[in-house]
């Protein structure tokens, strides 16, 4: 039987294991370059692991994070781990995995044939619905940057006391994409099809600043429009517009009924300049 494990476990284990791999004697001799070489390093390694993007956040912003506790345990990168001195925000291209007006028995041979949700041991299935060469991507972008940051002679984390850094406003603090009306990222050119991880380091990188940007948002509304839970209001922006309860009803009524989870407002929203075959083929050229 596959082991399944859940998107948080995923990338911890990942990036322990980028860690594990540190040699202390290099990371003696590498500890010295300036911040501005470290910034670039770090980038170029994890952009030749295949992420799309990485920016920096700075963690005294947040001023919009949940307070903690919360449902979600997510928090400011500060009250997670005091000693983090910038966010990591990275982005993989993520194309759609499952349509959710498939039939539950065209799904599941998706997941039998091995079309979703294989990690790339293929033996464990990681969430499912995450594309599979995103998961690929994820697992080898994200340790490459806990691996470099530790040869520098720094600490890298994903989590720390069961939080984590909330991905989607750290991808507004770092200027990777802005709200859409759905509330899911859109970044210039990725739109929403892209998922989105963070490294706290105890390292001092100059950090980016939000990159404000017209979305399409206003005439199109095909995520209000298609959502099967009414989670949207009609004529407000987000976040006033969402309303989570109504999104969640809704998803475990879609799971419980027909056995996938709901993706309309992913999957319709056309902010993504490029095709979905294309994301795919981007991926496949680096793993
Ligand atoms: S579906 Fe349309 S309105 Fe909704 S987030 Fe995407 S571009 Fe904006
Ligand atoms: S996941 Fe489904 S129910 Fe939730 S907001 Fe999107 S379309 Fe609506």
């Amino acid at each position: 039987m596959r082991d399944i494990m859940d998107r948080r476990t995923f990338i911890r284990v990942s990036v322990a294991a980028g860690a594990a791999a540190l040699l202390p004697a290099a990371a003696r001799s590498l500890a010295t370059r300036s911040d501005d070489d470290l910034k670039k390093g770090l980038i170029e390694a994890m952009k030749a692991k295949g992420a799309y993007d990485v920016r920096i956040a700075d963690p005294h912003g947040f001023k919009q994070a949940l307070p903690v506790p919360n449902p979600f345990k997510v928090g400011p990168p500060l009250t997670i781990w005091p000693e983090c001195r910038s966010v990591v925000v990275v982005i993989v291209p993520y194309p759609p995995v499952l349509d959710n007006h498939l039939p539950v028995e065209q799904r599941e041979a998706q997941l039998k044939n091995g079309s979703a949700g294989l990690a790339a041991d293929g033996a464990s299935a990681v969430f499912n619905v995450y594309h599979p060469l995103s998961v690929r991507v994820m697992s080898q972008a994200l340790p490459a940057g806990a691996r470099f940051l530790g040869l520098h002679g720094f600490k890298a984390m994903t989590s720390a006391g069961g939080l984590q850094v909330q991905g989607k406003l750290a991808a507004y603090e770092s200027g990777l994409g802005v709200y859409g009306r759905s509330g899911l990222i859109l970044h210039r050119e990725l739109g929403n099809r892209m998922v989105i991880l963070t490294l706290m380091t105890n390292a001092e990188l100059e950090p980016d600043s939000p990159d404000v940007f017209e979305t399409g948002c206003d005439g199109c509304g095909r995520c209000v429009s298609t959502c099967r839970g009414n989670a949207y209001g009609a004529k407000a922006k987000y976040p006033p517009s969402y309303t989570v309860t109504a999104c969640g009803q809704s998803r475990n009524e879609v799971l419980m009924n027909e056995g996938g989870l709901c993706q309309n407002c992913f999957v319709n929203c056309p902010a993504a300049r490029m095709t979905d075959k294309a994301l795919t083929a981007w991926l496949e050229a680096r793993v």
